[in-house]
C-alpha cells in the first residue's frame, strides 16, 4: 500500500483564494478591508522568519498588514500598553503576538489583554472556553489547518477513533476539541502515556503533534489510517546538513496509512493559511456581517 499524500501546500493555496477572493468583495462591497497587526518582540530566527512570511501572505491575499517590531529588553507594562492600543485601533480586526516572548513578560498576561474578539490566534482563555462549549468563537490556527486536512480525505469524521498526540494549549488540546465536536472518539495521549504504539495501533486518525523527531514508526499505525504530521524538527542528517522532518518516520508511514501529511508541505502552510481565514471572519464579525462562507 502507497499512502494518498495529502498536499498542504495546495489546499493552503486553494484556502488563500477563497479568503482573497471574499477580502476583494468585502472590500467592493462593504468598503471593509481586514487588517492584522502582528508583534514581534526579540530576534528569535526562526520568529522573524515566521513573521516575514505572514507579513506577506496577508499582503497578497490584500490584507492590511500592521507590524511592530520591539526590541528584546521591552517591558510587560509597554507591550500590555501596544496591544491597549491595538485593541482601541478599528483598522486592525486581528492581533497576533508572535511567541516565544523574552523571558520578563508574562505570555499569559499578554494572550489575556487581546480583546478576544481580535484574537485571531484562539489562545485566548474566553476562545479556548468557547471551543470547549461547542459555542462560536477564534479556533487556533493549526487544529483547524489539521482537521481541514484530515477531511480531505475523510469528509466526515464522525465515529472514527482519533489519536492526538500532544496536549499543549496551542496544538494538542484545542485539536482534541475541534475533533469531539466533529463527533470523532478521541483520545490526548502525551510523554506520560503508556504503551502508545500499541494504543496507536488502533486508531483511524492519527495527529502527531510532540515535537520528537520521527519517533511514530510505521508499525504503530492501523493499516488505511489517516496521519496528520504536526511535528516540525530540525536534524542534521549523515551528510551533516540540516533538514526539517515530522513526527512521523514518512517513508515506513507511506507504507502502512491511507493518506499522510508530508513535513515540510503539510500542516505548516496551513496555518498561516487559517490565520488569514480567521482575520477575515474577526473582520466580518466586528462589522455586524455575517460569517464568510469560504
Ligand atoms: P509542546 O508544547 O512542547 O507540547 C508537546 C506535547 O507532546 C506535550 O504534551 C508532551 O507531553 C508531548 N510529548 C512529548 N514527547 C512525547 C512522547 N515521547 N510521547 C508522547 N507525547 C510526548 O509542543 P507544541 O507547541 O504543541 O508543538 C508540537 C510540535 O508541533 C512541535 O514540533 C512544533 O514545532 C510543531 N508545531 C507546528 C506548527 C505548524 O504550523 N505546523 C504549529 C505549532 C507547533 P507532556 O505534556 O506530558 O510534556
Amino acid at each position: 500500500m502507497s499512502a494518498t499524500i495529502i498536499d498542504g501546500k495546495a489546499i493552503a493555496a486553494d484556502l488563500r483564494a477563497r479568503v482573497k477572493a471574499e477580502v476583494a468583495r468585502l472590500s467592493a462591497a462593504h468598503a471593509l478591508i481586514p487588517g492584522i497587526a502582528v508583534v514581534l518582540v526579540g530576534n528569535d530566527a526562526a520568529s522573524e522568519v515566521y513573521v516575514r512570511a505572514k507579513a506577506r501572505q496577508v499582503v497578497e491575499t490584500g490584507m492590511r498588514s500592521f507590524d511592530h517590531r520591539l526590541p528584546e529588553a521591552t517591558g510587560e507594562d509597554e507591550l500590555l500598553a501596544l496591544i491597549g492600543r491595538l485593541n482601541a485601533d478599528p483598522a486592525v480586526h486581528g492581533i497576533l503576538v508572535q511567541l516565544p516572548l523574552p523571558a520578563q513578560i508574562d505570555a499569559q498576561k499578554v494572550i489575556g489583554a487581546i480583546d478576544p474578539a481580535k484574537d485571531v490566534d484562539g489562545f485566548h482563555p474566553l476562545n479556548a472556553g468557547r471551543l470547549a462549549r461547542g459555542l462560536p468563537g477564534l479556533v487556533p490556527c493549526t487544529p483547524l489547518g489539521c482537521v481541514i486536512l484530515a477531511k480531505t480525505v475523510r469528509p466526515s469524521l464522525v465515529g472514527l477513533d482519533a489519536l492526538v498526540i500532544g496536549r499543549s494549549n496551542i496544538v494538542g488540546k484545542p485539536l482534541a476539541q475541534l475533533l469531539i465536536a466533529a463527533s470523532a472518539t478521541v483520545t490526548v495521549a502525551h510523554s506520560k502515556t503508556r504503551d502508545l504504539p500499541v494504543l496507536a495501533r488502533s486508531k483511524d486518525l492519527l495527529f502527531a503533534a510532540m515535537g520528537r523527531p520521527e519517533l511514530i514508526k510505521g508499525d504503530w499505525i492501523k493499516p488505511g489510517a489517516t496521519v496528520i504530521d504536526v511535528g516540525i524538527n530540525r536534524v542534521v542528517g549523515d551528510d551533516g546538513k540540516s533538514r526539517i522532518v515530522g513526527d512521523v518516520a514518512f517513508a515506513e508511514a507511506c507504507a502502512v496509512a491511507g493518506a499522510i501529511t508530508p513535513v515540510p508541505g503539510g500542516v505548516g502552510p496551513m496555518t498561516i493559511a487559517c490565520l488569514l481565514m480567521n482575520t477575515l471572519r474577526a473582520a466580518c464579525a466586528a462589522r455586524g456581517l455575517p460569517a464568510p462562507a469560504i
